[in-house]
């Protein structure tokens, strides 16, 4: 009997439990725990009735003793973390006390100082090697599906690869002025932060949102896109031998830009507390509350999403480049779980992934990013579970 705690009931575990429900040869028994049981009891009665037994239960991920009585109370294989970033280490700490493996789709960050680096997570690598448990670390789309292209195009078209540039494009549209499509507080803090990039070993660092591309997408078109840092370019650095350069580039509209830069001229997006009648409040924290949910912004999001790789490289001595991309519909994604393309493509390879742990696939002690484990499979399932891919072996390139 295979058992599963998936952790937080926002956007990306709403996908998640509709993707488990599909798979439920692998995904016999859920659990779907939360801070807001509601939310986790909204979604099981969406679902309940299916072959996948589905629990519900209240928990604060903040607290590892709370989360140890949980998992030693329900006993699941894994546990699939869909909470926020924040926390990752709690979680992980009680995967450890109580012997069960762990996933997750975004790397820990300290909620005080806006650092996105693997460093706490890859800590653990030794404590997870003794424990004989595998940690799987950012099974999303980017970090995820990013990583598994990267290891798909070094596993099969290259013999080295030189440069690799990450483009994230979102051509959906919610009719609303301003909206974040994920966590707000977290994709703020992503965007505000200064750009960084990877060249010859080193780190080259930008003013946020300094440096703008155009990019002709497939099936999208012509879109403004910026470089930010994303997490995935520090494992990448690392993991792909012969690397000389690493970008990440997300799409921006003018208006998107043009919020961003009041809220931040007027010190909205800070996350520095502030005191307001008598309470300390985090500016970006109240700024999340007053936005729209990303939750409901699915019934009214049309258009499409477009996120792949550009690899240049060499094989067999000759120059060669790739383009490796899923597009996916924001409508198609509603109508079939409920959730717009953003949290389905993060929550399908969380899926994915914790598939393939499940099934002995990826299953090795330790601490690892996706780009260490064998792409096939995953690739495979992104085909079977909703995420085709298209390949491009003559794309433009990002100058
Ligand atoms: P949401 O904000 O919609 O959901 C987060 C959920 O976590 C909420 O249900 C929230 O509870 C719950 N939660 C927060 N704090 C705690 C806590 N202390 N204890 C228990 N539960 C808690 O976020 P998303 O679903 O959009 O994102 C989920 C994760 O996916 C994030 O880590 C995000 O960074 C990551 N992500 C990764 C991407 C990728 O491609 N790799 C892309 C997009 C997102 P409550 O309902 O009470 O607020």
């Amino acid at each position: 009997m295979r058992k599963v705690l998936i952790i937080g009931a926002g956007g990306v575990a709403n996908v998640v439990v509709h993707k488990c429900c599909q798979n439920p040869e692998v995904f016999e028994e859920i659990c779907i725990a939360s801070r807001t049981k509601s939310k986790c009891d909204a979604m099981k009665a969406v679902l309940d009735g299916g072959k996948t037994k589905i629990t519900t239960a209240q928990i604060d991920a903040d607290d590892t003793e709370a989360l140890i009585e949980l998992i030693n109370a329900y006993k699941p294989d894994m546990v699939l973390n869909v909470a926020l970033p924040y926390q990752d280490l709690t979680i992980m700490d009680a995967c450890l006390a109580t012997g069960v493996h762990y996933l997750d789709t975004a790397n820990y960050e300290p909620l005080d100082i806006p650092k996105f680096e693997y460093k706490w997570q890859w800590a653990y690598r030794e404590k997870f090697e003794k424990a004989g448990l595998t940690a799987i670390l950012g099974s999303g789309f980017d970090p995820g599906v990013t990583g598994v292209f990267s290891a798909y195009a070094m596993k099969h078209y290259f013999d080295e690869i030189h440069t690799i540039d990450i483009l994230d494009a979102n051509a959906g549209d919610h009719g609303y002025p301003f909206a974040t499509n994920f966590n707000p507080e977290i994709n703020i803090r992503e965007i505000t932060a200064k750009g960084r990039y990877w060249e010859q070993g080193e780190w080259i660092e930008t003013e946020p949102l300094e440096i703008k591309r155009v990019y002709n997408f497939p099936q999208i078109g012509d879109k403004d896109m910026y470089l930010l840092y994303h997490e995935e370019l520090e494992s990448l650095a690392q993991n792909i031998k012969g690397l000389k350069k690493i970008r990440f580039f997300m799409t921006f509209s003018e208006k998107y830009i043009t919020h961003l830069n009041v809220l931040e001229n007027v010190g909205m997006t800070s996350i520095k507390p502030i005191m307001y009648e008598g309470m300390e409040i985090q500016p970006l924290q109240f700024l999340k509350a007053v936005l729209p949910d990303p939750a409901s912004l699915g019934p009214r999001t049309k258009g499409k999403t477009n996120i792949g790789c550009i690899f240049t490289g060499t094989k067999d001595g000759q120059p060669k480049t790739y383009y490796v991309y899923n597009v996916c519909d924001h409508e198609a994604c509603y109508t079939e779980v409920g959730s717009q393309a953003i949290s389905y493509t993060t929550g399908v390879p969380a899926m994915i992934g914790a598939k393939l742990l499940l099934e002995g696939k990826w299953k090795k002690p330790g601490v690892y990013n996706v780009e260490e484990m064998d792409p096939d499979p995953f690739m495979e399932e992104l085909n079977k579970q909703g995420l085709p891919w298209v390949e491009d072996f003559n794309p433009a390139l990002v100058d």
